[in-house]
């Protein structure tokens, strides 16, 4: 940290401070504090520390900077001046919130200290300012118990018992209906508690108060929660939290205040219409901690008709100010609305795509702007199944809770976040069923395919968290009574267990018992639109990897502009292909290899004129086989008897094969072109297949535009060798089928060797086009064995060795240098190479922006990435052309 940083930020009716300053340094919240205050919003008057003294607490083993409680010292003079409150005074007390906020929005993840600046004397001076002792205890009691949790790490159900004992002593059951000297009673009782349990009285120095709450803020930055949370979410790269210190306001003053949260849109749907809930007679922590059920906003009238008016015309001066959906917290004091917070509202894919195109035509952004707010993974949303409805008419509908995140989730009931991660370990489907979620579960909200609550409302921390990662979850589900203990719920009479079955509609909020079917997405609405400006920028092309008729429909659908790998591999696993395979593979010389594929040759024809078929007029790269041949053969015993019986052979024969083929380091063994090189009837089979099925193509008038692709080249020679058996194969095809027409094929090679990066100078002069293999790229310039990598990865990514997983997202610093120079290198040899990406970060989309900048013509990706790849392509358009 410079060492003469500025470390507090104050904003007020005195002085604003930071304009310009980023929310790396102040925060989100206290960017954001700051600029409502200077927009002219009500916000209570505070002060922001930044986020380099947090990085300098821990770099300084857990010491706040020096110099930073002078500068505290000074900001709580302004106020005090401001407010013409003391801190601690005996007759008008200044009484603060302590919050963190880090640059990145983290809901629930880090500590909250309320009411801070209380002690003996100043509970006494909150007595008669506000004419309200029961107030004033409350508010004390609070904050001991509080601070008690959050600074001093004290046993949280201490405090509870104590409250009970006063409630059993007024014979009563909630904690409103304590009077002032029940109250009052309980702050001894709290304080004695603390006493006992950390070994010191109760801090009645505000200032010492609030020092012990800003080291427990910046503490809560390295809780295992928060940064498990920071694993998930990819959040990297912070200096830490900032601390918000703000002047309090009380929604609990009676029933004339509350408390509130809400998006100026909504974020489930998008719709444009203000979407929140409040608590009468309550403070903000009670709305977003789920505890009790609040009321929505649209209510509001009926209780204050000017403050609802006054809050719709925030919506809009926030809205037409930040250009954006907004989340905040309010609270009513007396009447009198504060603002506490904005940010930028998170939402599912489903309502980034509406406000952003809703947002084009009210005239508050352009299209541009548009494409470029819409995370593009977080198309996967819009991608994911619903359910059929004809299954959901039929449903068994047990009861309905809130929407609070879309989608569609079938599994078997968990009751907690390990079961739920272990089960999501093992490959199960389920839904993690809580009554209410603690930040604790992240972990097992991100492992379930759902989310189930029986309390907490739309804006609670599940529905919060839930909407961010896209995950289905409907919250506040009251008529289930869920015993987590003993593993079940009840909900109409009717018992379910952990080996039950239910599904959750997170767009109407209704739970279902057993399982109801789902189906595909369409790509329409506004999805559509965004879809096609985005198409209007990108420069990149899109392909799919797909090796099924019905999946090459459905990328096309999603708008693939081409096949740019289809695995042939995948078409002899049918059980009546696999035998001729098989019998292929066992097979001791050339003749009875290529009988046996004789037999194969008309299922591959087929496959392909369905592929070339749905792929009308566009361009569909074909590759050669690939896998070694022992992936084609069964390897435990029953299945080799079996094998041995359906071909007339002795179970030795093929267990003595498949040792034979057995390698150790199959990955980089016999597969790739160096199949073809040994068994050139392979390749002839398959080039005759594909050339027979475009020539059908032809004759029905549909135009197959075929491109081969000869895998794991390594060096020049294997290409211009396997180059010019495919020619011949062509050719004599061709004359075979006495076809005079023109056949439009071109040949190519995957880059996929370190090798083949590094002379791709002269492989090119043998490829009308590479496409970049960057799954094997990765694994053999890493020496990452793409199969075991699990064995390590997590260690790797958790002790930050690596950032993130390279077969999810290019490394473009090491791999990316590979594809770069063989780009490079292809196109000295010829300028207009076609060059394409067939790895799986064809469909990623910081990958794509790098695909992008090295100037590929195309990327490939799984049909369901595809609409993901179009906008990523767009994305890194704008933005580099913005640079
Ligand atoms: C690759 O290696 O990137 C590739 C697309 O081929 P495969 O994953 O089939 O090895
Ligand atoms: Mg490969």
């Amino acid at each position: 940290m410079a060492k003469q940083a500025k470390m507090v930020y104050y904003f007020g009716k005195t002085k604003t401070e930071g304009k310009g300053v980023s929310k790396s340094i102040l925060g989100g919240k206290g960017v954001n504090l700051a600029e409502m205050t200077r927009i002219g919003l009500p916000v209570p008057p505070g002060f922001t520390i930044t986020t380099e003294c947090c990085d300098a607490y821990y770099k300084s083993k857990k010491k706040l900077p020096s110099g930073l409680m002078a500068e505290v010292n000074s900001a709580v003079k302004i106020l005090e001046k401001e407010l013409g409150k003391k801190f601690g005074d005996d007759s008008n007390p200044l009484l603060v919130s302590v919050r963190s906020g880090a640059a990145v929005s983290m809901p629930g993840m880090m500590n909250t200290i309320l009411n801070l600046g209380l002690n003996d004397a100043a509970t006494q001076g909150l007595a008669k300012a506000t004419k309200n002792e029961r107030f004033a205890y409350d508010a004390y009691r609070r904050l001991i118990n509080m601070f008690g949790d959050v600074v001093m790490g004290m046993d949280h159900h201490a405090f509870e018992t104590a409250f009970d004992k006063i409630k059993k002593k007024y014979k009563v059951t909630e904690d409103t209906e304590v009077p002032a000297e029940g109250l009052k009673q309980l702050c001894e009782d709290y304080k004695a508690l603390y006493k006992k349990q950390s070994g010191e009285d109760f801090p009645q120095d505000p200032i010492k108060q609030l020092q012990l709450s800003i080291e427990a803020v910046f503490g809560s930055w390295n809780t295992s929660r928060a940064v498990r949370y920071r694993e998930i979410e990819g959040i990297r790269g912070l200096l830490g939290t900032a601390v918000n210190v703000q002047s309090m306001v009380y929604g609990n003053m009676g029933d004339d205040s509350g408390t509130g949260v809400a998006f100026t849109r909504n974020p489930n749907t998008g719709e444009n219409k203000f979407f929140g809930e409040f608590l009468i007679n309550a403070q903000g922590e009670d709305v977003v901690a789920g505890i009790r059920t609040p009321q929505p906003v649209a209510e509001m009238p009926k209780w204050n008709r000017a403050v609802h008016k006054e809050l719709l015309e925030i919506k809009k001066t926030l809205e037409d100010h930040y250009k954006e959906m907004q989340d905040i917290e309010f609270t009513i004091e007396r009447g009198t609305l504060y603002m506490l917070q904005t940010r930028t509202g998170k939402r599912t894919g489903v309502a980034a795509v509406k406000i952003a195109c809703d947002m084009v035509k009210e005239k508050l952004i352009d299209e541009k702007e548009a494409v470029m707010r819409v995370p593009a993974n977080d198309l996967t949303q819009l991608l994911l199944p619903s359910f059929k409805p004809t299954a959901r008419n039929a449903a068994d509908v047990l009861c309905r809770g809130l929407p609070a995140s879309p989608g569609a989730a079938v599994g078997k009931l968990v009751f907690s976040a390990p079961e739920a991660r272990e089960a999501a370990e093992a490959g199960l489907k389920v839904i993690l069923v809580r009554k209410e979620t603690s930040p604790e579960d992240v972990d097992g909200m991100n492992a379930a395919a759902g989310i189930l609550t029986s309390t907490g409302g739309m804006t609670s921390h599940a529905a919060v968290v839930a909407r961010g990662w896209g995950k289905c979850c409907v919250a506040g589900a009251g008529e289930i009574d869920i015993d987590e203990k003993g593993k079940k719920i009840k909900v109409g009479g009717r018992t379910f267990n952990g080996k039950d079955i239910i599904s959750l509609d997170g767009t109407t909020g209704e739970v279902m018992a057993g399982e109801v079917e789902t189906q595909e997405p369409k790509l329409s609405g506004d999805f559509a639109k965004l879809m096609k400006w985005a198409d209007g920028f990108r420069t990149l092309d899109v392909r799919t990897n797909a090796d099924s008729p019905a999946d090459s429909k459905r990328a096309r659908e999603f708008g693939a502009q081409g096949i740019g790998l289809c695995r042939t591999e995948h078409m002899f696993f049918d059980a009546d292909r696999i035998i001729h395979m098989r019998s292929m593979i066992l097979a001791d010389n050339e003749k009875d290899r290529r009988a046996a594929l004789k037999k194969l040759l008309p299922f591959q024809r087929k496959d392909f004129e369905g592929i070339f078929k749905a792929m009308d007029g566009l361009p569909v790269t074909v590759r050669l086989l690939d896998p070694p041949l022992h992936e084609f053969l069964p390897h435990d015993a029953d299945a080799q008897k079996a094998m041995a019986k359906e071909l007339g052979v002795k179970p030795g024969q093929i267990v003595k094969r498949a040792e034979a083929l057995h390698e150790s380091n199959p990955m980089l063994g016999h597969r790739g072109c160096r199949l073809s090189v040994t068994y050139p009837e392979i390749l002839e089979m398959q080039v005759r297949a594909i050339v027979e099925a475009a020539i059908s193509c032809s004759k029905k008038k549909i135009k197959a535009m075929p491109e081969i692709m000869i895998p794991l080249v390594g060096t020049e020679a294997e290409l211009s060798m396997l180059r010019a058996k495919v020619e011949e194969t062509i050719k004599e095809t061709c004359e075979a089928k006495k076809f005079e027409g023109k056949l439009d094929i071109s040949i190519g090679t995957m880059i996929e060797i370190p090798r083949a990066a590094l002379t791709a100078d002269k492989i090119a002069e043998h490829a009308d086009f590479f496409s970049f293999g960057t799954n094997d790229l990765t694994q053999m310039t890493f020496g990452y064995s793409r199969d075991d990598i699990n064995t390590f990865l997590p260690d790797y990514l958790s002790q930050d060795i690596l950032h993130v997983d390279p077969f999810q997202s290019l490394d473009q610093s090491g791999v990316g240098q590979l594809v770069e120079m063989g780009v490079q290198k292809g196109r000295s040899t010829k300028s207009k190479l076609k060059i394409g990406i067939c790895g799986e970060h064809g469909g990623d989309p910081s990958s794509v922006d790098f695909c992008h900048r090295v100037g590929l013509d195309y990327v490939s990706c799984s049909p369901f990435r595809v609409p993901i790849a179009r906008l990523a392509a767009a994305q890194a358009a704008l933005r580099n052309s913005k640079k």
